[in-house]
């Protein structure tokens, strides 16, 4: 790696790093406001134990993981948007090559709508205290996952069965160095549906990375 290159990677996960705090904000007072729902008996969080009820607790973190997947696609398809993604999502795509630290590098209004979903999906949908602790957990490890540099990674890391259903690193470093595809988070059923997923992930063996076909949003 050149010192140009290595200069620009540590400016990179210094913008992230600024970014991640003003989110980290932003999730915070959507947590706030979580506490205050829940004081006033506006959520349908709940805490008791039922052992009969287990069952439901995996279909309502799937249900969860499955509607912020949906509307994730949907809001970050808008945010590319060039009237939109100025404002709600250049500064996730600063850093060309994502680190760990790009996982939770949101603008602030982006970080908004996607702690806005949190906030009303507690109000809406039954969850026990768990499920929601579950779905924050899967949702930070993820985020953090499928910014993991591919080069850091073993050749075969993306899971070639799971790879083609569900996201990780090869597939979202597509979305960073070609922004017109790979909008999804968690599946691939969305880019499948909507046609953005690149038609050459996932074919043959390899799981392929395009960095240097960088293009515009
Ligand atoms: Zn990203
Ligand atoms: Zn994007």
């Amino acid at each position: 790696m050149s010192e140009l290159q290595g200069r620009r990677i540590r400016d990179g996960i210094r913008h992230d790093i600024r970014l991640s705090v003003l989110s980290a904000a932003v999730f915070a007072v959507a947590a706030a406001a979580v506490l205050w729902l829940q004081a006033h008996g506006i959520t349908r969080l709940y805490a008791d134990a039922d052992p009969g009820h287990w069952w439901y607790l995996v279909v309502s973190y799937l249900t969860v993981l499955i509607l912020q997947d949906a509307l994730f696609y949907a809001t970050h398809r808008l945010f590319h948007h060039p009237g939109l993604y100025t404002a709600f999502h250049r500064g996730h795509h600063l850093s060309r090559r994502p680190t760990p630290w790009t996982s939770f590098a949101f603008d602030p209004p982006e970080a908004l709508v996607q702690a806005l979903f949190l906030v009303g999906i507690v109000m809406l949908i039954p969850l026990h205290l768990i499920t929601l602790l579950a779905v924050l957990s899967t949702m930070t490890v993820w985020a953090i996952v499928n910014h993991l540099d591919l080069d850091t990674l073993p050749r075969r890391f993306p899971h070639h069965l799971l790879g083609r259903w569900v996201i990780g690193p090869s597939h979202h470093s597509l979305h960073h160095s070609r922004p017109s595809v790979h909008f999804g988070l968690y599946f691939t059923f969305w880019d499948r549906v909507g046609g953005t997923q690149d038609g050459r992930y996932g074919v043959g063996r390899r799981f392929i990375s395009v960095r240097s076909s960088a293009e515009q949003p």
